[in-house]
C-alpha cells in the first residue's frame, strides 16, 4: 500500500505521517516512512539545490530536478518496499509537483503530471491524504510553533493560494484516491480519519 500526504507547509503532513506510522507499527505492520524531495542520498543533494536556489531556478529546470529526485526515489525506495508488502507512508509526491511547479510556477499542469508519470513509470498512490489549510493560518501556525517560515515568506501570498486551489482541484478530479481533510481539526481526529481510509484500502 502506498500512502502519500499532501498540502502546504505547516498543514501537518509530517505529524500525520508519524501518527500513521505509529498506528500501523503498533498493529504489527511493516512501514517505510519517507519523503520527497530528499528521500535518498541523491535526493538529499537535489533537495539542497532546489531549496537553496528557490525562486532563482528556471521553472522547467526546477520541475526536472523534482522529477529526477522522484524517479530515483521511486525506483530505489518506494517500489522495492511495495514489492516486499510494506506500507509506504510518504510526505509529498507528484501532486506537490503539479501544485508547486505547475500552478505555483505556472507551468502547464498536464505537462508536470506527465513528466512525473514518466519519471515514476506511472506509479500512483493508493491513498493520498490532502491536509487542506488556508495559507494565512499555516503561516500563523508555523510562527506559533517557532518554526521558520522563511520559505513561506519567500513567496507571495497568492503563490500559496494557487498551490492550495491546485491541490483541491487534483482531489476533485480523483475522488477515489484522495481523502481531503480540514487541517484545522485536532491531530487525533485527523489521524482517525486517515486510519479508517487506510483500513478501507487494506480490506
Ligand atoms: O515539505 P517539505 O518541507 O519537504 O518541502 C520543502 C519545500 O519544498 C516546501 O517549502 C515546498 O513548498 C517545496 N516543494 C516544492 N515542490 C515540490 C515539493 C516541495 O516547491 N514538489
Ligand atoms: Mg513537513
Amino acid at each position: 500500500l502506498f500512502v502519500t500526504f499532501e498540502g502546504g507547509d505547516g498543514a501537518g503532513k509530517t505529524t500525520q505521517a508519524a501518527l500513521l506510522e505509529q498506528w500501523i507499527g503498533a498493529r504489527g505492520g511493516s512501514v517505510v516512512r519517507t519523503r520527497e524531495p530528499g528521500g535518498t542520498d541523491v535526493g538529499v543533494r537535489i533537495r539542497d539545490i532546489v531549496l537553496h536556489h528557490r525562486g532563482h531556478i528556471d521553472p522547467r529546470a526546477e520541475a526536472l530536478l523534482y522529477a529526477a529526485d522522484r524517479a530515483h526515489h521511486v525506483e530505489t525506495v518506494v517500489r522495492p518496499a511495495i514489492a516486499r508488502g510494506d506500507i509506504v507512508i510518504q510526505d509529498r509526491y507528484l501532486d506537490s509537483s503539479v501544485a508547486y511547479q505547475g500552478a505555483g510556477r505556472v507551468l502547464d499542469a498536464h505537462d508536470v503530471r506527465a513528466l512525473s508519470l514518466w519519471a515514476t513509470d506511472g506509479l500512483l498512490p493508493d491513498l493520498t491524504v490532502l491536509l487542506d489549510l488556508d495559507p494565512a493560518a499555516a503561516r500563523q501556525r508555523l510562527d506559533a510553533d517557532d518554526k521558520p517560515f522563511d520559505r513561506l515568506e519567500a513567496e507571495k501570498g497568492e503563490f500559496h493560494a494557487r498551490v492550495r486551489s491546485a491541490f483541491l482541484d487534483l482531489a476533485a478530479a480523483e475522488p477515489d484516491r484522495f481523502l481531503v481533510l480540514d487541517a484545522t481539526q485536532p491531530p487525533e481526529s485527523l489521524a482517525q480519519r486517515v486510519q479508517a481510509a487506510v483500513v478501507a484500502r487494506l480490506s
